[in-house]
């Protein structure tokens, strides 16, 4: 009976493999055409300052609906792009669009909004990279100190010293540069104080356990002030619960993102939202 069940484990396994290895291969197939049939959009999602209570930036964020596959998540088809190389056009195009819209945004007298936007590390070792961005900006007319990188501990730890040199570059002429997902992965200490890094983003799995766990509770608490003692700005992702917006607060976090406030939205919607709290004085 034990021989019969590792058997079939054994075939579960290797089944899934195989589903795996196919679903990708699927992924792959439409994510070639995808761009030419205009299959992309990007959704903004608000980030408040817990100080004044006011949007004071949004996030960029790539949403694919395929006409087959139909809506496909970021997390599954981020790391197909890489791997084929895709992210590298793409990327390009998300930097297009959300200045465009950062852009609009400014003139319709939201002047101080600014524009996080999600960078792929091999976006970052392309040798024209800064200048992509720079132009960019210079076509947009988008002063540099209004758009935000968004960067993730996987990237310095494959090449520190390429990295380092075009993020310091890139910072000199005022952009910012925030580190994604902090906490999460193989977090080291090292980069935060080598790195131009302007703002911190604590990783949802610290701010999920507010509510209930002591631990991580005292994590949270102390990147915000490890944070906020380095000079950075330092913002919550995945808020949901008034709870955990308390603590943020009483712990002086700078800024939240997450449904409690707004989930990501199509820019139709989010610019509606801005407007409305624009002229309903927001106090
Ligand atoms: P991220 O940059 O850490 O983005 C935060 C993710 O958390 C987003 O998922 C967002 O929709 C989600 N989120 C925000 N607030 C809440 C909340 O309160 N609760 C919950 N449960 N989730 C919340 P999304 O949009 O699915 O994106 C996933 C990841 O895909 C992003 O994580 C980012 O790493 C990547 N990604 C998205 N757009 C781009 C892009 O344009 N370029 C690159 N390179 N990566 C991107
Ligand atoms: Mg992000
Ligand atoms: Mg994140
Ligand atoms: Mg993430």
């Amino acid at each position: 009976k034990a021989k019969e069940s590792g058997k079939n484990r054994y075939i579960l396994y290797d089944a899934s493999m195989n589903k795996d290895f196919t679903e990708r291969m699927v992924l792959e197939k439409h994510l070639h055409t995808a761009m030419d049939n205009n299959e992309f959009e990007l959704f903004y999602q608000p980030q408040l300052d817990l100080g004044t209570n006011k949007v004071t930036g949004l996030e960029a964020l790539l949403r694919w609906n395929n006409p087959e596959l139909g809506y496909v998540s970021p997390v599954k088809f981020i790391k197909v792009a890489e791997d084929t190389h895709l992210i590298i056009q793409l990327g390009e195009w998300v930097l297009i669009q959300a200045c465009d819209f950062l852009s609009h945004l400014h003139k319709q007298g939201m002047t101080h909004m600014t524009m996080s936007v999600n960078i792929s590390p091999l976006q970052i070792f392309q040798a024209d990279f800064n200048n992509k961005i720079l132009k960019i900006l210079e076509y947009f007319e988008i002063d540099p100190r209004a758009l935000e990188l968004e960067i993730t501990e996987t990237l310095l730890i494959e090449s520190f010293d390429i990295v380092y040199e075009k993020l310091k570059q890139l910072r000199e002429k005022g952009i910012g540069i925030a580190l994604d997902d902090f906490g999460k992965g193989y977090s080291s200490l090292s980069y935060l104080k080598q790195l131009p890094i302007t703002t911190l983003k604590i990783d949802k799995c610290f701010i999920d356990n507010v509510s209930i766990g002591m631990e991580n509770k005292t994590i949270t608490r102390h990147i915000i002030k490890m944070g906020r003692s380095m000079g950075m700005s330092v913002i919550a992702e995945g808020v949901e619960h008034t709870e955990q917006l308390e603590y943020l607060k009483k712990y002086e976090c700078d800024k939240m993102q997450g449904y409690l406030f707004s989930r990501p939205l199509p820019k139709g919607e989010v610019e509606k939202l801005l407007s409305g709290l624009m002229t309903s004085g927001d106090k």
